[in-house]
């Protein structure tokens, strides 16, 4: 059976439906999953099997970490940093990862402009210890455009996603960054890069992952790839 290349414990699925906003998003697997399960859910998406826009914050699922019975790597399902989604519930996803220090809390968007507003705008709270922030890319103009938001983010711990990985990225320049307003050398803590998988996928070449990976190494940066044939390294213990 093919292994599952999983760097995170537990779905957090506080955010139901998206809008697809990059060519990374033409195979989304979340909506593949909601399409396959909508009678039974209601939640709608459209006949090619991709999100309508339709967005809804489950309020009902905040309180899923505090039951969970042991620390755990939690991942924000889908994108809590949709322009959908209220910033009130931002705010109250982001007060409950501070109440539960026990876990590890992933937000991944593909939105580095709204997550770097609502950061910049949180900041005066405090950042969350236990929250990491990522930000996905899947081509060099989205790392040319994303990335430095990612790095001007307020957060504990950044993370890349490179995933769908469509072509060759150059991240080098971001992983030697020095931010001069905090004097930080390492401005990304762990880089997760992956080909797109399932049916349709684009071509992949592993020579393009190897290369961040050796750019990692290098710049002492923890590379997870999720496949075979790569390092999967993270900076933290999952636990199974
Ligand atoms: S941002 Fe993520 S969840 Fe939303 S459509 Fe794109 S791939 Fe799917």
């Amino acid at each position: 059976m093919k292994k599952a290349y999983k760097y995170w414990d537990r779905a957090w699925s506080l955010v139901e439906g998206c809008t697809p906003c990059s060519p990374g998003c033409a195979h989304c697997w979340s909506a593949a999953i909601a399409s396959r399960f909508q009678k039974a859910s209601n939640f709608k998406t459209t006949e090619a099997g991709l999100y309508n826009d339709h967005v809804r914050f489950r309020l009902d699922r905040l309180i899923l970490p505090d039951l969970a019975y042991r620390p755990s790597v939690w991942a924000i399902w889908t994108d809590l940093f949709h322009d959908e989604v209220h910033l009130d519930y931002i705010t109250l996803a982001f007060r409950y990862m501070l109440e539960n220090p026990r876990h590890i809390f992933l937000v991944l968007t593909k939105r580095a402009n709204r997550a770097f507003d609502f950061l910049q705008s949180y900041a005066h709270k405090g950042i969350v210890p236990n929250a990491w922030i990522g930000v996905t890319v899947c081509n060099q103009a989205e790392a040319d455009e994303k990335i430095p938001l990612l790095l001007q983010t307020p957060a504990a711990y950044r993370f890349l996603s490179v995933e769908p990985m469509l072509g060759p990225i150059d991240i080098c320049s971001a992983l030697w960054t020095i931010n001069y307003k905090t004097g930080q050398f390492k401005p990304i803590d762990l880089v997760i890069c992956g080909p797109e998988n399932g049916p349709g996928k684009r071509p992949f070449d592993l020579a393009w992952a190897a290369k961040i990976e050796a750019d990692c190494q290098a710049a002492n940066v923890p590379f997870f790839f999720k496949g075979e044939g790569l390092s999967h390294d993270l900076p933290w213990e999952v636990r199974r």
